[in-house]
């Protein structure tokens, strides 16, 4: 490890370090015993992913800090062990390549794609418990941790899951690498799924114009003679990430990369720190201060200058490109009015930043029937207003972070579906926050298309 990367910490990091700060939204297991045995057969088992591919995302990301690629973030809010199915997978695989296309189309520039995929099993929680029907049980942290069903049994944290957690990233892994480079993403294929999209899609005919340039744009290619076999007609590049909440888990995948004798958390290629995880003397923060992923923060409303400055000091004190992404998830209301100074004062700083937006978080709202949504129309209000910020800085956006899923569910309301809240009950899968459909999910691409060529 570089002698001096940590130069400016009071102590030494280490993979355990963060155990002597406080940690934020952490389970207490019943048994340290189980737990340790977990741990130590964690440490043991092959990484999910190799500090090279790790690194290749963080030039990446330094291209998004320049404007000179966008970033694609998406997925689930909580993967479940029940949906671990290879269709699921595909689909919101397939979602993704299908939005990259037509982002790639009109932001003009490469589109890095990064999954809430194979590890997303963690979730901070606003109440530690959870009432219904005048009973009281601790709340669903993630399927890492406990169990969705409302019983006392499934909501004790079971250290096994870590290990459950870890052989089911494996298998979504696998299928990912499968699908990235075994032909599945094959440019021409993906889009005519989007023509597909678009001759089905209600308001199809609103995305006719783009989907029909970029046809023409494939067949100019084509008739070009560029090689058709070529991996950039045929391959993808897919990355992996997922909130570094369960600090037990990430601690046991951090691996010292041997090519370079830096650390990786080898549980994916890019971590975030949620929302309410930030804390700059907190637990998750020291942790992830030691590993050279790309990492990623969420930026809310709460968020200050100060702590801002102070995280980007601590998590990246040599200013290296593409190690930081800030993710701002103000809420439709907020963006327009509290980001512009976030913005200036790390502009001010001269450090390097990449700065995507999260439509998702600041809009959630409950219906009357008690039931988490979130409107289409918010969503697209929020990433507009997060463009706008950003063009009145002279800067480039880097891109945006969705809660989405392949499948036809019925989670958020609005989008050329004109889902209601009547229609919400339908089909409402999501173990936590709710998602945009295939369909909403492809119509927010291409809005954002159009946003992004003016
Ligand atoms: C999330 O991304 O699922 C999440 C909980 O976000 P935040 O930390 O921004 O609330
Ligand atoms: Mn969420």
């Amino acid at each position: 490890m570089d002698p001096d990367r940590f130069a400016t910490a009071p102590e030494r990091w280490t993979p355990a370090s963060w155990r002597s700060l406080p940690a934020r939204q952490m389970p207490r297991y019943p048994n340290d015993a189980a737990l340790e045995a977990v741990e130590a057969r964690l440490r043991k088992y092959p990484p999910l992913v190799f500090a090279g591919e790790a690194e290749r995302l963080r030039l990446q990301l330094a291209k998004a800090a320049q404007g000179e690629a966008f970033i694609l973030q998406g997925g689930n809010c909580a993967e479940s062990f029940a949906e671990f199915q290879a269709d699921n997978i595909r689909d919101t695989f397939r979602v993704l390549l299908q939005m990259a296309v037509v982002l790639t189309f009109a932001a003009r520039v490469p589109v890095v794609k990064i999954g809430r995929m194979a590890g997303q099993y963690a979730k901070p929680r606003s109440s530690d418990e959870e009432t219904r029907e005048g009973v009281t049980l601790p709340c669903y942290r993630g399927d890492i941790i406990n169990g969705p069903d409302f019983t006392e049994a499934a909501r004790i944290p079971d250290p096994a899951r870590m290990e459950t957690g870890y052989f089911h990233s494996v298998g979504v892994m696998n299928l990912l690498r499968a699908f990235a480079n075994g032909g599945y993403a094959n440019l021409n294929k993906v889009h005519k799924w989007n023509l597909g999209f678009v001759q089905r899609s209600p308001s199809g005919k609103r995305y006719a114009d783009l989907a029909n340039r970029i046809d023409e744009a494939l067949g100019f290619i084509s008739a070009c003679g560029f090689n058709a076999a070529a991996p950039q007609f045929n391959e993808t590049e897919f990355y992996t990430s997922h909130e570094a909440l369960l600090l037990p888990y990430e601690q046991a995948l951090t691996r010292v990369d041997s090519l370079t004798g830096k650390w990786y958390d080898c549980s994916a290629h890019f971590l975030w720190i949620g929302d309410r995880t930030r804390q700059p003397e907190g637990a998750h923060v020291e942790f992830l201060r030691g590993v050279s992923n790309p990492i990623g923060i969420k930026v809310g409303p709460t968020s200050t200058v100060e702590d801002l400055e102070k995280l980007l000091q601590i998590l990246n004190p040599k200013d290296e490109a593409g190690r930081i992404t800030l993710i701002s998830r103000m809420g439709r209301s907020k963006v327009r009015t509290h980001l512009p100074p976030l913005l200036a004062a790390v502009q001010k700083t001269g450090r390097t930043v990449t700065w995507i937006c999260d439509p998702m978080h600041g809009n959630t709202t409950t219906t009357a029937n008690k039931v988490k949504t979130r409107s289409f129309e918010a969503i697209l209000d929020e990433v507009i207003g997060f463009f706008s910020v950003f063009q009145e800085a002279g800067l480039r956006p880097g891109g945006v972070h969705l809660e989405m899923t392949g499948q036809d569910v019925t989670e958020c309301v609005g989008g050329a579906q004109c889902l209601t809240e009547a229609d919400l009950a339908g089909r409402y899968e999501t173990f936590c926050d709710p998602r945009l459909n295939a369909e909403q999910s492809l119509e927010m691409a291409f809005l954002l298309a159009h946003e992004l060529t003016g």
